[in-house]
């Protein structure tokens, strides 16, 4: 029995997807146009889809799981559960409008027409905001719509905002923050729950290592324990004494965002010999 994931065929989540997949030691092969690949060594079966189809699959239970952004999964409105944040696919859906226009308030969109791929979630800002506007619904190139005259404003995925930029756009409020996120069927078998299971523990592990480093330096035993107390290791640091009596090595797991902060105030301290590793898995 196999475990049915659909995601992106190809496009912004399509390489994320397989490489989130690799990381957790399971070999899917992707390309030659191909709809469904069987993972080598792991109970599991890819689709590869359009991103609009991934909701309707899983609600169907046609795929049991899928890897989708979070802005696909509530425009669609279907019945999948979200399992885990998956920290790719970044963006936000953000309303525009031309440079030149003063926006201070939602209220400037009264009586407006916005164009975009997202009526659902516009609809619902504006009723929010309680806002009248006409919303257009185009499904792609949203940004050349004002341009055209088709449109005064409209709603659509920013990540830079370089694309809004050089259209002449300027992003003036964002309605959702979106990421990727694993999605499953309501009502799974326990077989299919269990590999889940299974997909789920090793996609922490390797999100957890990513955002923490592995750190070994050098303390010298007079500011040991100043350097003990800014280290939070899994448990604690380890420490180990050096073949030099007066310094100790002293290993210890950081977290990323900590990063740079707690080095400074480690080299501070007296730490010498700083070494900063990846880990590659991480099981807490
Ligand atoms: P498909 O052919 O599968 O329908 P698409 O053209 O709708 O593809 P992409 O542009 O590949 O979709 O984007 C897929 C997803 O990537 C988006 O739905 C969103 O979740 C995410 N994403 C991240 N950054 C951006 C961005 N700057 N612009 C658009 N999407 C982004
Ligand atoms: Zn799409």
């Amino acid at each position: 029995m196999n475990l049915k994931l659909a995601i992106q065929k190809s496009g912004r989540l399509h390489e994320d997807s397989i490489k989130l997949l690799n990381d957790c030691g399971i070999a899917v092969k992707s390309g030659n146009n191909q709809l469904r690949a069987v993972a080598e060594n792991f109970p599991l079966e890819v689709y590869f889809l359009r991103d609009d189809d991934i909701p309707q699959y899983v609600e169907d239970g046609v795929a049991h799981i899928g890897i989708v952004g979070e802005n696909v999964l509530f425009e669609k409105d279907k019945e999948a559960e979200i399992v885990e944040m998956l920290g790719f696919g970044k963006c936000r859906l953000s309303i525009a409008v031309k440079k030149t226009d003063a926006y201070s308030s939602p209220s400037f969109l009264e009586g407006k027409k916005i164009a975009t791929s997202y009526p659902v979630l516009t609809q619902r800002f504006l009723d929010d905001n309680h806002i009248k506007a006409e919303i257009h619904e185009i499904s792609g190139s949203v940004e050349l719509a004002p341009g055209i005259g088709l449109a005064d404003a409209v709603c659509d995925l920013v990540s830079s905002g370089s694309t809004l930029f050089m259209n002449g756009l300027q992003e003036v409020q964002s309605i959702l923050k979106s990421q990727a996120v694993l999605v499953r069927n309501k009502s799974l078998n326990d077989e299919q729950q269990k590999i889940l299971d299974q997909l789920v523990f090793r996609i922490r592990a390797v999100r957890k290592a990513k955002n923490n480093k592995y750190v070994l330096l050098n303390a010298p035993n007079s500011s040991l324990q100043q350097i003990i107390d800014l280290l939070p290791g899994m448990k604690s640091p380890t420490v180990l004494p050096l073949a030099n009596g007066e310094w100790s090595s002293v290993h210890s797991v950081l977290p990323e965002d900590e990063f740079w902060e707690k080095i400074e105030a480690l080299r501070k301290a007296g730490a010498q010999g700083i070494l900063v590793v990846p880990i590659e898995k991480m099981i807490i």
